[in-house]
């Protein structure tokens, strides 16, 4: 695997690489690595002949100083990690190799305003802006065929499959799956800062979206739907330290809240603060 570190160091590698038979996949992550990325990884290693994949805590897509300065970093653990993940070059790019002169206040004039302010974009503002601009600058120094992204974020996928779409990049976007823990807790970074006691009981983050969404296909009228939502938050509230930011119901398509007679594949998508740290994870269901 070979490690660079600037963009000049990357696109010469890429250079020697580049011809128009070799395929190059790439999985952009903020790094403390575990089998949710890597998951993401295998299938782009399945899938191209090369994989690049990116370790940068992008500080424009945080709200948040302390969830920023917060965010775990271990990036000799990393690397050692995709060393044995079958990717072939590791990117760990500066602040001021990704955005010019280190000037973080640079944005793309790509925006989607209902995708870009509803769900996790009313409880973090400027947190699309920061992560479409980010992503759209490693496209551009990596210029992959592919890329891969997980359904654990799945605004910020609807959101990157259209930002492809405005500037017509020839970019694939893939979709994969959730990877979880044995008791169901999707697996993230943000998991590190929980206690052992902590990751137990946040479990019933996945269980609750769960019984959401046998009530549902029990059950599916408007007016149950505001009574199962109701349940469901006043259920993860009742855990000691737990307080929901939203738990949604939306059109998978479109992540509009359903509000109508609706039948398709829907959303049931939440965020909830364990202590300090603030977790999300979503479940699809065909109503
Ligand atoms: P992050 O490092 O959190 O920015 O995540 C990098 C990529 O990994 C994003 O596309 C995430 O959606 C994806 N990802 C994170 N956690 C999981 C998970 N538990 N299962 C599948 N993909 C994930």
């Amino acid at each position: 695997m070979i490690i660079c570190k600037t963009k000049k160091e990357i696109q010469n590698v890429l250079a020697d690489f580049r011809n128009d038979k070799i395929k190059i996949g790439f999985v952009p992550t903020m790094g403390a690595l575990h089998s949710g990325h890597l998951s993401l990884i295998k299938r782009s290693v399945s899938e191209n002949d090369i994989v690049v994949v990116s370790v940068f805590v992008n500080p424009t897509q945080f709200n948040n100083k302390d969830d920023l300065n917060n965010y775990p970093r271990d990036f000799e653990e990393d690397a050692s990690i995709l060393s044995k993940s079958g990717c072939t070059i590791a990117f760990f790019p500066s602040e001021k190799e990704v955005y010019e002169n280190g000037d973080l206040s640079e944005r793309i004039d790509f925006e989607d305003k209902f995708l870009f302010n509803t769900l996790e974009g009313e409880f973090r503002p400027g947190h699309f802006s920061g992560v479409v601009t980010v992503v759209k600058k490693l496209f551009e120094i990596i210029s992959p065929q592919k890329a891969y992204f997980g359904k654990k974020d799945y605004q910020q996928l609807a959101i990157i499959k259209k930002m492809v779409d405005y500037y017509k990049l020839p970019i694939e976007i893939n979709a994969c799956e959730i990877i979880r823990e044995k008791n169901g807790l999707a697996l993230s970074s943000r998991n590190l800062l929980l206690t052992y006691e902590e990751k137990e009981k946040a479990s019933n983050i996945h269980k609750t979206l769960e019984e959401v969404k046998k009530a549902l296909k029990n059950d599916f009228s408007l007016e149950n739907i505001k009574k199962i939502k109701d349940q469901a938050i006043s259920h993860l509230n009742s855990f000691n330290n737990f307080k929901v930011d939203y738990l949604e119901i939306v059109n998978a398509d479109n992540l509009q809240k359903i509000e109508s007679n609706f039948s398709g594949k829907a959303l049931i998508c939440t965020a909830v603060y364990v202590g300090n740290v603030r977790l999300i994870d979503n479940s699809e269901v065909v109503l």
